[in-house]
């Protein structure tokens, strides 16, 4: 309150008006002052000179001593009267005392001498003086020349001037105080009026910055520099509410583009599921949880078998809608808390927290698989596929993330293996299965250059019973581990990126057995070779191919390439190109293992084919019941309508032989007939063959 403008500008004012005041009030009692000593002055000198002319008269009338001095005492005593006589001294014309008057109030008055003490009268000027006494007059009695006597008069002056300053002074105190006291109101008056509006600034001010709403407005009424204040500040409040909203947009932008990039960050923007990164971080989570509460976890890998090839042939959106369509299914089999995320690709993972019992993933794994039994309606396909899912437990990870994971990929390889749709639990042993994997993928670097490979062949024999053809099929032999099968060893190839150099020693080899092989029988034998999707990544494949038919002189009419069904569909772009490459060159192609893949046989239209393979499967369930003998008959009717050759894998018996013969098939291929063998067993193996061929009996069905 000290600090405001308001008191300070009342302090100011009051102590001006106090200063002017009191500088008033003195020169008025000075003013005073003089004017009541002129007039006493004129007074005593007034009634001294009437004094002086009475005294004369009484020495010059009274000739008798005693009336003389009796008419001068009641001359004198006239003098009472007057309050402020002290006494008075006539002299006689030679300066001696002939009279004394003292005014009754100073009769009883201690050291009092009603004489002058201080200056001797006789020197004092004929006008009114100051003395010690009082104010002091002499006035000659009779004529200045020729004096009867003198008049001495004092007068006390200080008394009667002090009273009169009192009363002065009281009486003007009352004034001075209500002049003050007026000043003072009329300034906080004023000051009110004058300070309103700064007022109301200040009070608009704190409202603002109690409320913190800029929108505010101060309502300007005027001109003064109060409103000029005003109108700033509310320009400042209106830059300060833009720039506010600006930071306000600004904000909310940035925390939008937080929470996106969160969201981007975090989930898989196809299926709209938890990413692998934001997976892993609950899974670690849920991994410490689970350890600390001592229960087990368990996760599903799984892949959409097949979908490379529904990607290839009916495009990408509709694989992008398969995928969308998987996860929503798979996702209704789930239990709540359970977790389903895309890691990539067509993988997903499920997480299936408080595994009580471990039956509970095995049935969630039985639900899925069921589930994807029906076909997925998209975009008017019918598209059947399945999963291949890898189950494994935290406890037997020892809750380890790393190898929780692994387990589950391990687990879901070995449910690929075992065919498609179909689930696997990890089991400790499948580390052993893992370990061999690794020393095969390790072994195979060095089997070429050792010369471990060799090459099988398996001949194929047309319904007419003449040898038709040969598959080349590859033996590997290791002085550590033996003989390893084709199947074990060209998927790990395959994954490990060494079958290319494989399948270069394969065409090689083929090539240069050519002329041998062509030898053994008097019309063109086709040898077949197995070729794998990885071989297609290699864009000069079909160089080395032209180069060594060459080299060994091959035509290419009497090779063929085979591969299967998935891989051809999973890389359905390039192998189109490269089989198309072939087939312009007079080669064919065969499609093997028909059957195992696809159930949409949309795209047999689109691909660039000469034969089909039928699976071993079909050829040796045909008689176990009447509904595989109608897909049988129903592949190889629809094989023979778009123009394929049909080659049946598997024979083992007569009986088989006898219905493919009966219903169309082109050329047979199994252990019926032979089994793969060094080419220096081939002419007795086709002598066999053909004897073997004339023994069936034809039976019509
Ligand atoms: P595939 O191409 O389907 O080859 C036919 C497989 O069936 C061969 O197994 C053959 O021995 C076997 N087989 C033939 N007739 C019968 C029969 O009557 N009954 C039964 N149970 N099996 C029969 P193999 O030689 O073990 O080869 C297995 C697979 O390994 C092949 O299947 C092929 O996919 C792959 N493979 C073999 N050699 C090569 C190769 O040089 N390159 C590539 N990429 N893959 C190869
Ligand atoms: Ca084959
Ligand atoms: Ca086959």
């Amino acid at each position: 309150m000290f600090h405001s403008i308001r008191f300070k500008f009342v302090i100011i004012i009051v102590i001006s008006i106090l200063i002017s005041s009191v500088s008033v009030f003195f020169l008025a009692i000075n003013e005073h002052e003089n004017l009541y000593r002129k007039s006493v002055e004129q007074n005593l000198d007034a009634m001294s000179s009437v004094m002086a002319d009475n005294i004369l008269s009484i020495f010059t009338e009274d000739d008798d001593e005693g009336e003389v001095f009796f008419s001068l005492t009641t001359e004198l005593l006239g003098l009472d009267r007057y309050e402020h006589i002290k006494f008075v001294n006539v002299f006689d014309a030679n300066w001696n005392i002939i009279q004394y008057y003292v005014h009754p109030d100073y009769l009883n008055l201690k050291n009092f001498t009603p004489e002058l003490t201080s200056v001797s009268p006789q020197n004092l000027p004929r006008e009114v003086t100051i003395t010690d006494e009082g104010l002091t007059v002499i006035k000659t009695i009779g004529e200045e020349k020729l004096p009867v006597g003198f008049l001495l008069i004092v007068q006390d002056y200080q008394r009667p001037l002090r009273e009169s300053k009192k009363s002065l002074f009281y009486s003007a105190i009352p004034f001075v105080i209500l002049v003050v006291a007026l000043a003072m109101l009329i300034s906080f008056l004023r000051y009110q009026q004058l300070f309103k509006p700064l007022l109301n600034l200040t009070k608009f001010t704190k409202k603002v910055e109690k409320t913190t709403d800029y929108n505010l407005k101060y309502r300007v009424t005027g001109n003064d520099e109060v409103s000029e204040l005003g109108r700033n500040i509310n320009k400042l409040l209106g830059t300060i509410n833009a720039e506010i909203k600006t930071n306000q947009q600004n904000t909310e932008k940035l925390i939008e583009q937080q929470n996106s990039m969160q969201h981007l960050a975090n989930y898989d923007t196809l299926t709209g599921l938890p990413n692998r990164m934001f997976f892993m971080e609950i899974l670690k989570l849920e991994l410490a949880r689970s350890q600390r509460e001592n229960e087990d976890l368990a996760i599903m890998f799984f892949d959409v078998d097949g979908f490379k090839g529904v990607n290839d042939t009916l495009g990408h959106e509709t694989g992008d809608l398969l995928l969308k369509a998987v996860a929503t299914k798979v996702k209704s089999f789930l239990r709540p808390g359970d977790i389903l995320a895309r890691l990539g690709g067509d993988e997903f993972l499920i997480m299936i927290p408080h595994l009580n019992n471990s039956l509970i993933a095995v049935n969630i794994a039985n639900r899925i698989i069921e589930g994807m039994l029906s076909p997925i309606e998209i975009n008017s396909w019918d598209i059947q596929t399945g999963v291949s899912i890898g189950i494994a437990k935290a406890t037997d990870a020892e809750f380890d993330i790393n190898t929780f994971i692994s387990n589950a990929d391990i687990a879901m390889y070995a449910s690929k293996e075992k065919g498609k749709g179909s689930y696997t639990v990890f089991h400790k042993r499948m580390l052993e299965e893992n370990r061999r994997k690794v020393q095969i993928a390790n072994l195979i670097t060095n089997a070429i250059a050792k010369d471990e490979f060799d090459i099988h062949y398996q001949l194929k024999i047309s319904s007419q019973g003449s040898i038709k053809g040969l598959e080349a099929l590859l033996r590997w032999k290791n002085d550590e581990l033996g003989n390893i099968s084709p199947a074990e060893f060209i998927p790990i190839a395959e994954q490990s990126g060494k079958v290319k150099a494989i399948t270069r020693w394969l065409v090689e080899r083929v090539f240069q057995d050519m002329s041998v092989l062509q030898t053994l029988v008097d019309h063109d034998l086709v040898v077949s070779l197995n070729i794998s999707s990885h071989d297609l990544q290699d864009r000069n494949f079909i160089h080395f191919i032209k180069k060594n038919l060459s080299t060994y002189n091959v035509n290419i009419q009497n090779i063929q390439f085979e591969m299967t069904e998935s891989s051809y569909l999973e890389n359905f772009d390039s192998a189109n190109e490269f089989f198309s490459n072939i087939r312009k060159m007079g080669g064919s192609i065969a499609l093997d293992d028909f059957g195992t893949g696809y159930s949409s046989l949309s795209y047999l239209t689109k691909i660039e084919i000469d034969t089909l393979k039928i699976d071993r499967m079909f050829v040796m369930q045909h008689d176990s019941s009447g509904k595989d003998t109608v897909v049988l008959q129903t592949i190889l009717d629809l094989g023979h309508r778009l123009g394929l050759q049909i080659c049946s894998e598997g024979v083992e018996t007569a009986d088989q032989a006898n219905y493919l013969i009966l219903h169309g098939s082109d050329e047979m291929q199994g252990y019926y007939f032979a089994k793969p063998m060094p080419l220096a067993k081939l002419p007795e193996a086709f002598e066999n063959a053909q004897r073997l061929f004339q023994e069936i009996c034809v039976i019509e069905y």
